[in-house]
């Protein structure tokens, strides 16, 4: 049981860690709206949705505050990783090839700079 809480750890550690390591690039890239819109959606479900504690409605999280910011006012759309500007889902660098919800949250919220 221990392993699996472990691995677990190891596996949003190693999450978080890619985050920051990719924070230095994400206000470089930014991709075009409409290939944005023909993402598929991140599942709340999915493995990397759940160890960030991801959910389409960030109303609906636990955020702490971070970063001088408030939990209330955080979400996709002023954090680091989002990679467009305009949408209703939109991509993020910590889900390749897909897209979250712009009102969405993660444990990995970052403000945006
Ligand atoms: S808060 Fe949203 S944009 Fe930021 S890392 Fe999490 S899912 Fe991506």
């Amino acid at each position: 049981m221990g392993n699996k809480f472990d691995a677990g750890r190891r596996r949003t550690t190693g999450l978080i860690l890619k985050a920051v390591a990719l924070s230095s690039v994400a206000t470089m890239v930014k991709i075009p709206v409409a290939f944005a819109q023909d993402l598929p959606h991140v599942e709340e479900s999915d493995a990397t949705a759940v160890a960030l504690k991801y959910l389409h409605d960030a109303t609906k999280a636990e955020r702490p505050d971070k970063s001088g910011v408030v939990g209330a006012d955080q979400d996709c759309t002023n954090c680091q990783f989002i990679q467009a500007d305009a949408g209703d889902w939109r991509p993020c660098m910590l889900f390749p090839g897909k897209a979250v919800a712009a009102k969405g949250w993660c444990m990995s919220w970052t403000k945006k700079v």
